[in-house]
């Protein structure tokens, strides 16, 4: 404990609200440094923020509410999960039991199964329900480190239903300690109104986006771009209305065949474009010419058997930034810990873990358009952190279903943390 620290600060002092002391620091900060790691450091937290960072021997003298000795151990920034689909009704377990014992997709879909069953179970679920089972997916999330969530709608598919889910999203913020991202995702497929309808429902979701946007409830607007979804020009048309009332956008692209999403998301200026297991180079070009972010999502390729691997070397080579996701969602991913999903990455796809955690902080933040104030450990972003019991950051990708989380901090506050000894 440093000798110039005194807890608590008197009437009216002005002191940090957390200092941490003798930690170990995979700050993300590119500095040349594998994990950008800082080693003998201390990090002191003030209103939500990380006030200060630097070497224990250079600690000014200034009080602390609350001293938190970490004796060596590494501190990330908080997990940043920039794609789920984390809000809906149901599950799909039946489903994944009927494939298993030999039903063929026409007998499930017969049955009911497939997105349709969740866009049923969704629209059924008032706010109250949907709020309570999305808790304990969150809660996974939580219990792992994750201190920023991103939530897509997309299984309501009208503009009443697409509200709900994002008000339920919203309202996980503000019950959770968790930062909350959300995103329009009405042009997910098609419900059962506009079967046979596809360019009525295009246009219906162009005419929900001026009251989305007036909302508020919507921080970006997300296509499912593929020959089972929506069209190259159908998803331009939406983005275009997105982009005219002022929202971002990102896309599904590219995740079973080759439509030239990463190319159309660029184009856009998308905040990311995610899965592009069949992106080309001349998509990965393009998306690094237009600052686009590469979400990497290996749940759903596990899932579904993919065989076709996002094309990660090109990412390098062209500098795109790659984010890591769960895709947390009811039918080809549903996964709750972003530390299988950085071994998976690691596994399946060949990222190393340090790429894998980068994917999860501080390139998960760039594909949420929140680069600037979340995502590594640096003097003024938001003091969003997580405490693990490892001996070095590569062991968080290393393990499967083994969870090192000591706390994780989001704004400055903890639900539970330890007080100084
Ligand atoms: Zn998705």
């Amino acid at each position: 404990m440093s000798a110039s620290v005194s807890i608590p600060p008197a009437p009216g002092e002005e002191g940090w609200d957390i200092l941490f002391t003798d930690a170990r620091l995979a700050t993300m900060v590119p500095n040349g440094t594998p994990y950008g790691a800082l080693e003998g450091m201390a990090l002191a937290v003030k209103d939500g923020h990380i006030a200060w960072l630097g070497p224990m021997a250079d600690l000014p003298n200034q009080s602390a509410r609350r001293l938190v000795p970490l004796e060596g151990r590494w501190v990330t920034p908080g997990l940043v999960d920039c794609h789920t689909h984390l809000v809906h009704g149901g599950d799909r377990a039946a489903e994944f039991e009927l494939r298993l014992t030999g039903a063929s997709y026409e007998e499930i879909a017969r049955a009911g199964g497939g997105i349709a069953s969740t866009v049923a179970a969704t629209r059924a679920a008032d706010e109250q329900a949907l709020l309570a089972s999305a808790g304990p997916r969150l809660e996974a999330l939580l219990s792992e480190g994750v201190t920023t969530v991103e939530i897509k709608s997309g299984y309501g598919l009208s503009l009443d239903e697409e509200a709900k889910m994002l008000r339920v999203a919203r309202r996980l913020a503000a019950d959770y300690p968790v930062t909350v991202r959300t995103t329009f995702l009405g042009a997910h497929a098609l419900p059962p109104e506009f079967e046979d309808d596809r360019p009525g429902y295009v246009q219906a979701v162009i005419d929900m986006l001026p009251a989305i946007a007036r909302s508020g409830l919507a921080d970006a607007v997300d296509a499912f771009c593929e020959k089972i979804a929506f069209t190259p020009e159908e998803t331009a048309r939406i983005f275009e209305a997105a982009q005219a009332l002022g929202l971002p956008v990102k896309l599904h692209a590219d995740q079973l065949s080759d439509l030239g999403g990463a190319a159309l998301a660029a184009r856009f200026k998308a905040l990311s474009a995610d899965h592009l297991e069949y992106t080309s180079e001349e998509g990965v070009a393009a998306m690094a010419a237009a600052g686009t972010v590469a979400v990497i999502l290996p749940g759903a390729f596990y899932v579904l058997r993919e065989t076709q691997l996002p094309p990660i070397e090109a990412f390098r080579r062209h500098g795109v930034p790659m984010a890591l996701a769960t895709d947390c969602n009811p039918g080809s991913a549903p996964l709750t810990s972003p530390l299988l999903a950085m071994n998976m990455a690691c596994t399946l796809f060949r990222m190393t873990p340090e790429e894998a955690l980068a994917g999860f902080t501080r390139n998960g933040a760039l594909a949420l358009g929140l680069g600037a104030s979340h995502g590594t450990l640096e003097v003024g972003k938001a003091a969003d952190l997580a405490v693990w019991e490892v001996e070095r950051p590569g062991e968080l990708a290393y393990r499967l279903g083994f969870n090192p989380l000591l706390y994780a901090i989001r704004d400055g506050r903890a639900r539970e943390l330890p007080m100084a000894a």
